[in-house]
């Protein structure tokens, strides 16, 4: 089978490969369609988590299972099915003590892309398909739901960490799609003002669809120093960091309340160390709580997230931008990606002929 790979450090390209093998708990399934993500372009091109050669790339998507493991109860041939970036081993320790991305090791259970092939081919391999696979609902358009794979379940779990309760204000830095669904995230938890930090203007407009009340722009100063202008100097009681580097750490610390807390999602491609600011960590006595994580995974999150979509709750169309048609333009869809254009939010790419536009 063919697929799109990284062939190492800053080098992509279409690789032939064997179709991978169903162990008895396991899928084989072809993408039905696909998303490309800015984590692909920090590992590839960036290095972020090391060398990689000849590794199919692509964690988002949404497949037709083509082959089931005998152990298989839930799903057939012919399902068609979400798949969560994050597919953890379910009879783990890591998983038993509440960590299933962390399966096997730290970030194990983010497989796809990581440590196994991905998406971006004609087959692709699910470890555990009755804990990881989930049914695409009934009003869930499966040209989306790739978002669902990644994007939501991301951008929610800053929310999460954050501990996001009602009436809190709530600064978001970064909109992209991440930070879009911790803004969507934010209000669905009753955010009462939630402050984002961006700049291209597509990402404003869907921010505040999404639920922003104020916007700031860290291209235009510091974003402490915005906040405190815009809290009469209190600052904010939770913070999602979804874009930014290791130096946007500090200007969170700075604009939390005391008692706040930060929830990071953002993947860190470069950079030794994140500083905290002393004092305004309150001498080490703030209690200005800092978390980083990888998003949850797994089949109940994909049937949880897709309930939002399918009762009306949380509308994922607003993050689809470029929609490409056919296997072969997900290199199109992944250099985009890494582009960023000012247009751009989020591609997808086509894959099932029945679904093409
Ligand atoms: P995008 O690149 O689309 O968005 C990044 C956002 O951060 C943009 O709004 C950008 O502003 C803003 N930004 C850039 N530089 C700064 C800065 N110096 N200070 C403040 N804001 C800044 O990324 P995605 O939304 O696709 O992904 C966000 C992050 O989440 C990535 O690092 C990605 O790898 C990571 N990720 C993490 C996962 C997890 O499980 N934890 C899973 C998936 C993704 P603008 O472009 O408007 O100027
Ligand atoms: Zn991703």
């Amino acid at each position: 089978m063919k697929g799109f790979a990284m062939l190492g450090i800053g080098k992509t390209g279409w690789i032939e490969k064997e179709r991978p093998k169903c162990g008895p708990l396991d899928a084989i399934c072809k993408p039905i369609s696909l998303a490309p993500c800015t984590s692909d372009v920090h590992t590839v091109w960036e290095g972020a988590i090391g060398e990689r050669h000849d590794m199919i790339l692509g964690h988002e998507g949404a497949g037709e299972i083509v082959e089931v493991g005998e152990l298989v109860k839930d799903f057939k041939v012919g399902d068609r099915v979400l798949v969560p970036a994050i597919t953890p081993d379910w009879h783990s320790l890591e998983a038993q003590v509440g960590y299933s991305m962390h399966s096997g090791g730290m970030l194990a259970g983010w497989k796809f892309s990581n440590f196994k092939d991905g998406m971006f081919a004609e087959y692709f391999h699910v470890n555990d398909a009755d804990g990881n696979l989930a049914l695409i609902p009934e009003g869930v358009d499966p040209v989306l739901a790739p978002m669902l794979s990644d994007m939501v379940p991301t951008g929610f779990h800053g929310v999460e960490q954050a501990q996001v309760n009602f009436g809190d204000e709530v600064m978001v830095i970064g909109i992209g799609p991440v930070g879009l669904m911790a803004v969507a995230g934010a209000s669905l938890r009753g955010a009462s003002r939630i402050y984002v930090v961006g700049s291209r203007p597509n990402c404003v407009e869907a921010a505040k669809f999404y639920g922003a009340t104020d916007i700031i722009n860290y291209r235009d100063g510091s974003i402490s120093e915005q906040i405190m202008d815009l809290t009469d100097g209190k600052g904010v009681e939770k913070i999602v960091i979804a874009g930014g580097n290791v130096d946007t750490f500090s200007e969170a610390i700075k604009a939390l309340k005391p008692g706040g807390r930060i929830g990071n999602v953002n993947y860190l491609g470069s950079g030794e160390n994140i500083k905290i600011p002393r004092v305004d960590w309150g001498v080490g006595m703030g209690h200005k709580v800092i978390s980083g994580g990888l998003t949850p995974g797994g089949r109940l999150r994909m049937v949880k997230l897709s309930k939002l979509v399918q009762y009306g709750k949380l509308d994922i169309s607003k993050l689809v931008t470029h929609k490409f048609n056919g296997l072969e333009r997900v290199e199109d869809a992944l250099m985009l990606m890494r582009e960023k254009p000012k247009d751009l939010i989020k591609p997808v790419v086509i894959v099932a002929e029945d679904l093409m536009e």
